[in-house]
């Protein structure tokens, strides 16, 4: 078999000692790779670079694109940036795979039959990273939720739950809250399930869908998510298997992968021998699957599941009654290497077929031009005149109005103050004034915007941004004030 070239970190901490651990049982398990080896981490953050990862880095990444990476220490104080965060941007690493799995008797868990999938969408929502102070008591953060991006996100789930013969694909918004932007979200996954008559599909609202994933985890099987929600639901899902050290997780996109534990570098562990390279090694199976060497990650699978339940434990693990033998990461790696070529007998056996893989080929449906109107403008402003009185501000716009659009409402922290606003509400210096079209059917012009913006401005008032609102093909695609 030809060798896959890969890109290899050892990263601080543990890291190297987990890496080394990996690379030898793989290797030993007859995987086929040229490995580069890159810098990351601690020392390229201290030599400057902020995102710490080098410029030539990339040149390897860029040829191999394929990178099994050991966690790194970022150091403290400000100024760095987050290199996962870097990674996954750059390369388009969409989707965050995370396979939470209980390992009972072995691993003490609440959930004894736990064997989940988290996909996490990873590169929009509330981690676009655009953030604004826009008044002295109110900042602001966008979500943002593309169609490209969800069905992306979706269809890899589904073809990842057939890839892997995973039977059912959940998804979790909260999209009885956020009607356009989890709206979106969940609207695209019905649409894509669809297409998928062989896979159960079902939507949760995340808040009960988390409490039941918490309590019931047996009853998921692949569950996608918008990036915030599958964040903090992920280091749920993996916390309850019984341990966050036996996580695994890939990074995967259109052209590049990236592959890691899901803990970090434990600084307190480096350089003893001590650390569990389960999680870095259970990553670098499923790149072994990704790059087409099923057979080999099915034998280290198996052999890893048999030195588990031999009861061979590093000390994180290690329980007197459960526990045979106690072993640093050199002796794991020995132990799952002795064992390759035997299957578990207690814990289910893993069978990867010949080519799973859940790369995505493109998109089904091109996003198509809609017929787009400005109806009206919300204009934001930052005031705090007249005891903050909504209807003295009201009463100030009502005086605005360009050829099209006149005051339709005012809100504050998205509640409805003016008109008919109630006088116990808590109004905070943060006003969003809703212009729209005299009558809703009728189209205005961002020219109505400007000139509107120009008479505010001009008032005296401290704009700190408009936004416009729009219809598509004839429907409003803005939300309604609460109370309006
Ligand atoms: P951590 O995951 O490194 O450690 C948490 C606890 O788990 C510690 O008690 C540690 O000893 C233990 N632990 C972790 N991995 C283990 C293993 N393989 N075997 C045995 N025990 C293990 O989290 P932390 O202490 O919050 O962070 C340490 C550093 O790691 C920080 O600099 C942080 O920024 C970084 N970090 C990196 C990544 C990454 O590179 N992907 C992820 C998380 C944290």
């Amino acid at each position: 078999m030809a060798k896959t070239p890969i890109t290899v970190a050892h990263g601080d901490g543990i890291g190297p000692e987990i890496m080394e651990a990996t690379l030898k049982i793989i290797l030993a398990a007859g995987a086929q790779l040229d490995i580069e080896t890159i810098d990351i981490g601690e020392k390229v953050y201290l030599a400057g670079n902020t995102a710490g990862i080098a410029p030539e880095a990339w040149d390897s990444l860029r040829r191999t694109k394929v990178f099994l990476k050991a966690p790194i220490t970022t150091p403290q104080g400000g100024g760095y940036k987050s290199l996962n965060v870097t990674t996954r941007k750059t390369l388009g690493l969409y989707a965050n795979v995370r396979p939470c799995i209980s390992y009972s008797p072995y691993v003490a868990t609440k959930h004894p039959v736990m064997d989940l999938v988290i996909v996490r969408e990873n590169e929009e929502d509330l981690y676009a990273g655009i953030e604004h102070q826009q008044t002295d008591e109110v900042t602001q953060c966008l979500k943002l939720i593309s169609s490209p991006g969800s069905e992306k996100i979706v269809r890899f789930a589904f073809e990842y739950a057939r890839a892997y013969g995973r039977k059912k694909v959940t998804c979790f918004t909260k999209d009885n809250i956020m009607k356009l932007t989890d709206g979106l979200f969940h609207k695209i996954f019905d649409e894509v399930a669809a297409e998928y008559p062989d896979l159960e599909s079902e939507h949760w609202i995340v808040d009960i869908g988390a409490a039941k994933l918490a309590d019931t985890p047996e009853n998921f099987d692949v569950i996608v998510m918008p990036n915030l929600y599958g964040d903090i639901l992920s280091d749920v899902a993996a916390q309850i298997t019984g341990s966050v050290g036996l996580g695994g997780s890939a990074n995967v996109g259109q052209d590049y992968a990236m592959f890691e534990a899901i803990h970090g570098s434990a600084p307190r562990r480096a350089g003893q021998d001590v650390a569990n390279p389960s999680g870095l090694l259970l990553g670098a199976i499923q790149m072994l699957v990704y790059i087409g060497q099923s057979e080999v990650a099915e034998k280290v699978h198996n052999a890893w599941l048999r030195t588990m339940e031999d009861g061979v434990h590093t000390y994180d693990l290690f329980k007197e009654g459960t526990s045979s033998e106690k072993v640093g990461t050199s002796a794991f790696a020995d132990a799952v290497i002795a064992r390759i070529g035997q299957n578990p007998t207690k814990l289910k056996t893993v069978v990867y077929k010949k080519g799973d893989n859940a790369r995505i080929q493109g998109l089904a449906s091109p996003t198509v031009p809609a017929k787009k109107e400005i109806v009206g403008v919300d204009i934001f402003l930052h005031w705090t005149g007249d005891k903050r009185d909504p209807n003295v501000l009201g009463k100030q716009l009502e005086a605005f109005t360009s050829s099209s659009f006149k005051l339709q409402m005012i809100t504050n922290r998205g509640l409805k103050v003016y008109p008919n606003g109630h006088p116990e509400t808590f109004c905070t210096d943060h006003w969003r004034c809703r212009f729209t079209s005299k009558s809703m059917s009728e189209a205005g012009s961002y020219a109505d915007v400007l000139s509107l913006s120009t008479q505010v401005s001009k008032a005296g008032f401290d704009i700190i941004k408009t936004e416009n609102l729009c219809t598509f093909n004839g429907e409003k695609k803005f939300s309604m004030g609460q109370g309006q």
